[in-house]
């Protein structure tokens, strides 16, 4: 169980400091493994999700071709090397061809892969693969820039580099110009 397991890790860290008189954890760590726990519960709960779920509902597009973006979408999410967090933004595309999605669910689906255990290629993989085989649209794109607390606080120490990772499907891959006009959305 998790509350137990940060117990042992709270007294591994600490050891006999972690303990008032009476052999407890002392006051200010007492509801640590529980808050622990709670908040665990949060950072990870997109393993309880799907993102063909996240993706269903869609609208009758009307016709609209042209590009779709959301961007500056803040995002946490935990590192898997280290188990700490690396937080930015994601910007996030498509080209509908039939059908829109409402666009809410373009941040919802940054947020089903970020809330793992994760590195950012692998989010800004998994979100480009999402929008592909669930949307079907003429072209999907994301960019990911962000911040990772395990560069910063240990380590090489570098806490304002920020790293960039990005996924170009179907036209956004194929056509500069396409790539042009997003970049240029995405930048004003
Ligand atoms: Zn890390």
């Amino acid at each position: 169980m998790i509350e137990d397991s940060i117990k042992k890790i709270l007294l591994e860290i600490e050891g006999e400091a972690a303990l008032d008189d009476k052999k407890e954890l002392r006051e200010g760590l007492k509801n640590t493994p529980k808050r622990v726990a709670e908040s665990w519960k949060e950072l990870y709960s997109g393993y309880n999700k799907n993102p063909k779920d996240t993706l269903n509902a869609t609208f009758n597009g009307e016709g609209y071709d042209g590009i779709v973006l959301l961007k500056d979408i803040e995002f946490y999410s935990t590192c898997e090397h280290h188990m700490l967090s690396f937080t930015g933004k994601a910007h996030v595309a498509y080209i509908p061809t039939e059908r829109i999605v409402g666009i809410s669910k373009l941040a919802r689906i940054v947020e089903v892969f970020s809330r793992r255990l994760q590195n950012q290629e692998r989010i800004t993989t998994q979100v480009a693969d999402a929008l592909e085989k669930y949307l079907k649209p003429l072209g999907a794109a994301i960019i990911i820039e962000a911040k990772h607390e395990c560069m910063g606080c240990r380590g090489v120490k570098k806490s304002h580099a920020t790293m960039t990772t990005s996924a170009m499907r179907g036209v956004f891959f194929d056509k500069a110009e396409a790539r042009a006009e997003l970049m240029d959305l995405i930048k004003n």
